[in-house]
């Protein structure tokens, strides 16, 4: 493979942008070496800015559910931007984008647009806030929420102590109304509430976790989240930006049944554009204003090409079958990469929600962010460059999840494979 004009593409990016990007993870630190630029995309496939083309299972980290390109969210935000791009007064699609979240998502009553996944937290984390009088979020460690202040925390010394910022830039004080606690530790979870429930606002979760590889919760995690939270009169907030639509078309509070109080959107709902969402009851929601005190507002929340992409992706995944369609495809598929790790004698543990998935590179069992850095990130990258080079594209670090859209079939199935025979060989080295 060729990679001339995607690392002439790299200086260039370097010089211009801070390391060359606008989300550091897109620069393939994780893995060693220098990223890719994509030039276009079509169903499964990414084409390179030097023709390559690979299978892509990142999917602009998750938001394509449909894969690249389909001719309806084409067509939906051509038809959009030809009656001009934004207003800044309502328009019809932000309430049809809306009805479409309150019909699919068991929590949401109502809900408010915005353009990002950071902006969905952090203001239901206010509102939450707001609703309560109280101060202190009760955050999962290993859980990605944006990149807000006062998210960019991780545990203090102890248990029930006040975190400390990840992050130069944040201040203590933001950091100390945050308390951090592990993934999938009910124990965790009662000794802060009893410690600290009282002035806690709300405990924000990844219901599935999605940013320390993929960990599903374990049995009774999530009714204990919600059973706690509520005798504290604290909010349950399910950050559902990536398992919205993706571990089922309602959710992971419609896959496991518990329904929080405050629900944030992102990614699929914007079909590919920049979009973010956060919905709850009528009576919480209706505090922010205009209805309510609450202040948050958005030149371009709500965008007519945002929820045009957002409409007419959720539109298409909903139609009887499709997404269970997914689901078989990736199964078939994971349960033979499977196969090849065991045949190349690379042990992995494979974890799997809906229509995404992960191979921690160790034995496993991977049941919290601590468990989870115990995997072998060299073997990753090793796997990774083998996929690669082979025309198959995963996530640039292995603590992240493995997409499937409706464009993964059996037009993509031996492809994949062949290369992962190969790359699994490669990594076991
Ligand atoms: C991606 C993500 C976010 C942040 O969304 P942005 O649109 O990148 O700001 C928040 N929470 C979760 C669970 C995510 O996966």
């Amino acid at each position: 493979m060729n990679f001339t004009r995607s690392n002439a593409l790299w200086k260039a990016a370097n010089q211009a942008l801070p390391g060359g990007v606008n989300s550091p993870v897109r620069a393939f630190k994780a893995v060693g070496g220098e990223p890719f630029f994509a030039e276009s995309g079509q169903g499964a496939w990414i084409t390179d800015a030097d023709g390559n083309q690979y299978v892509d299972y990142v999917l602009s980290w998750g938001p394509l559910i449909l894969g690249h390109a389909h001719p309806e969210v084409v067509a939906r935000v051509h038809e959009a931007l030809n009656r001009g791009a934004s207003f800044g007064i309502p328009t019809e699609s932000e309430t049809r984008l809306a009805e479409k979240l309150v019909e699919h998502v068991p929590s949401i009553e109502k809900v408010r647009l915005v353009n990002s996944g950071t902006e969905a937290t952090m203001s239901a984390i206010r509102l939450a806030r707001a609703h309560t009088g109280r101060d202190i979020c009760v955050k999962v460690e290993g859980c990605y929420h944006g990149h807000a202040d006062g998210l960019l925390v991780k545990a203090g010394s102890g248990l029930t102590t006040f975190g400390t910022p990840t992050s130069p830039g944040v201040p203590e004080a933001y950091a100390s109304c945050t308390l951090t606690i592990p993934f999938n530790d009910v124990e965790a979870v009662k000794s802060v509430f009893e410690a600290h429930g009282d002035n806690v606002a709300c405990l924000i979760v990844e219901p599935v976790a999605g940013n320390m590889g993929v960990i599903p919760p374990e049995d009774g995690y999530l009714e204990e989240l919600r059973r706690i939270t509520q005798a504290h009169g604290s909010l349950l907030i399910f950050d559902e930006v990536m398992t919205g639509f993706r571990v089922s078309l309602g959710g992971a509070q419609a896959h496991y049944g518990v329904t929080p109080d405050l629900t944030c959107l992102g990614k699929v709902v914007g079909g590919g554009m920049p979009i973010g969402a956060y919905g709850g009851p009528a009576d919480i929601m209706d505090q922010l204003s205009p209805a309510g005190p609450v202040y948050q507002a958005g030149t371009l929340s709500g965008n007519p090409l945002a929820t045009a992409a957002g409409l007419a992706t959720i539109e298409v995944i909903e139609q009887p079958g499709a997404f269970e369609a997914i689901e078989a495809n990736m199964l078939q598929l994971t349960e033979e990469l499977g196969r090849l790790a065991a045949e190349a004698d690379v042990p992995i543990y494979q974890t799997q929600a809906g229509t995404m998935a992960c191979a921690f590179f160790q034995e496993g069992p991977v049941h919290n962010y601590a468990d989870a850095t115990q995997s072998d990130t060299d073997r990753y990258a090793r796997f990774f460059w083998g996929m690669l080079q082979r025309g198959v594209y995963i996530a640039p670090a292995q603590f992240e999840a493995m997409f499937y859209s409706a464009a993964h079939g059996d037009n993509v199935f031996d492809h994949t494979c062949t290369a992962a025979r190969e790359a699994f060989k490669e990594a076991a080295g």
